[in-house]
């Protein structure tokens, strides 16, 4: 397998469409997780990275070409990118897996495949933003109507689970709404966000329009949420930092937009259909090892059907392959780091401390890759650590509820958690799916399903899950203000 091109120079940041080391020359090892063999290095941006990038995003925003590009043309060059991703999907995946340690089937389909379909989705809208007119009562004659206008500089922040569906989850509807982005990726993972950038300027895009600066969240992430310049920041990663950056933007009250963590219930009836649901629930847990914001890492089954559900994900988990992402037969990789790895071992840990017991995995596998066995735990109670924190990795807290529980008492016990982002619920009782629907206290619910993207789809949380929703007509939305203009006609 020949090494993407990208390997061979220096990982810079993009600013004003040309390409920089960090001012202060400082770089960030790049790690593949797989190996734990640290294979690049990528510039640590710092405030003044920040700085000039911001700069050249208001430069392009106020009075470059950006600002006089009519909505076809944004939604053009948006296409474009499409385009572009798709014709070099295989070395994207190929970067994604280097970076992340997830199998290269799926790097390719979902990161790639769907990083592409995103950025058409985005395009579409581009050219059906509008606002409205609207008859007002005020004595006289009036032309009455609002104006959706872009908010401005975006800085976009994203954390490295996902990396290329995320930066451009964010770009893209940012860029359809005529704002120009400074990007911020995550420091673990640096690689496709670069090569994106490279990509976005082959696409057309005028200089200043998207920016990337790699670099710490403690200093070129702060830099941007700090900075006076940014109008608004889109944020995804842990309500930690969620919270430090509403602090933070209190300073010129930038707009928010804030997808943070989650712990989501899984709930199984008996009139569903078991093996489909045991199917979604384990791949709901295990997929991309657990690094999920809405992975379905609490489940709860009726008792008269407990055990088979309990058993049927636990062998699937014995099953599940757990390799390195470019082994051709992996379906599950590494966690992204050693010490995310020591978390998610320290979860584990606890669980079992306070009375959890092992139905499979629960260990670490050896050797230099920083891998966890898929891990099912029983016994688990709603007061347990593993229970109440997000893990973000493979692990499965699982409980039981009876016959005599009603839809509410279910509810409550899916609602008793910090977080609301996601919910799925299995079963073929329309009006009992409804009510919990209702009574559930989260942003995204699925019947029957697991929770999967679509763009269509508003995604978001309330509770600690945060602030907004991406996708949709919402998301692209939350990128623009409303200008009301009222004009007396005499
Ligand atoms: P993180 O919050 O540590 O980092 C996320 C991003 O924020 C990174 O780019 C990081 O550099 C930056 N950052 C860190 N400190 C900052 C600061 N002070 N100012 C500005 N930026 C800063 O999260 P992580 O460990 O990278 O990601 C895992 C977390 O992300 C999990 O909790 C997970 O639930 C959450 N997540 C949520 C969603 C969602 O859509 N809700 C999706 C993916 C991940």
């Amino acid at each position: 397998m020949t090494m993407p091109d990208l390997l061979n120079r220096p990982l810079r940041c993009m600013i004003d469409g040309q390409w920089h080391a960090a001012a202060g020359g400082a770089t960030i090892p790049v790690t593949n997780p797989s190996t734990g063999e640290v294979f690049a290095q990528a510039a640590a941006g710092g405030a003044a990275d920040i700085d000039g990038a911001v700069s050249a995003a208001r430069r392009a925003f106020e009075s470059g070409p950006w600002s006089r590009m009519p909505p076809a043309g944004r939604q053009r060059l948006l296409w474009r990118l499409a385009e572009l991703i798709d014709a070099h999907a295989d070395e994207l995946a190929l970067l994604e897996v280097l970076n992340t340690g997830k199998p290269l089937r799926i790097a390719r389909m979902f990161d790639v495949g769907l990083s592409a379909e995103c950025l058409r989705y985005n395009a579409g809208w581009a050219t059906k933003l509008q606002g409205a007119t609207r008859d007002v009562s005020l004595p006289g004659n009036w032309h009455a109507y609002t104006l959706r206008e872009p908010v401005g500089v975006a800085g976009l922040i994203v954390p490295w689970n996902v990396p290329l569906p995320m930066a451009v989850g964010k770009i893209a509807p940012a860029l359809a709404a005529g704002c120009t982005v400074v990007l911020k990726p995550a420091e673990l993972t640096p690689l496709t966000a670069v090569r994106l950038g490279e990509l976005i300027v082959e696409a057309g895009f005028p200089p200043g329009v998207v920016n990337i600066v790699t670099g710490l969240g403690s200093s070129a992430g702060q830099a941007l949420v700090d900075h006076p310049g940014v109008d608004k920041i889109s944020f995804t990663g842990s309500t930690a930092v969620g919270q430090r950056i509403l602090a933070s933007a209190a300073g010129n009250l930038k707009r928010l937009s804030l997808e943070l963590g989650g712990k989501s219930p899984v709930f199984i009836f008996p009139d569903a259909d078991l093996d489909r649901a045991t199917d979604a629930a384990a791949r709901g847990i295990f997929a991309n090892s657990g690094q999920v914001c809405a992975a379905g890492s609490r489940l709860f089954v009726h008792r008269a059907v407990a055990d088979r559900v309990f058993e049927g994900i636990a062998e699937r988990a014995r099953r599940l392959r757990v390799a390195p992402g470019l082994a051709p037969d992996a379906e599950m990789g590494p966690l992204i780091s050693a010490r995310q790895r020591e978390r998610v071992l320290a979860y584990i840990e606890s669980g079992r401390a306070q009375g959890a017991e092992l139905l499979a995995g629960g260990a670490a596998l050896d050797g230099p890759g920083f891998f966890v066995q898929p891990t099912v735990m029983v016994n688990t109670r709603a007061d347990m650590t593993m229970v109440c924190e997000e893990i973000f990795g493979p692990v499965l807290s699982t409980f039981v509820f009876d016959d005599e529980e009603s839809v509410e008492q279910l509810a409550a016990r899916g609602n008793d958690s910090a977080y609301g982002l996601s919910a799925s619920i299995w079963t073929r009782d329309l009006g009992r799916a409804h009510r919990l629907v209702r009574k559930i206290r989260s942003g995204v619910v699925r019947v029957n399903a697991a929770v999967a993207p679509d763009f269509a789809m508003p995604f978001g949380g309330v509770k600690l899950s945060g602030w907004g929703r991406e996708n949709g007509r919402e998301g692209v939305e939350s990128y623009t203000e409303l200008k009301s203009v009222a004009m007396d006609l005499g």
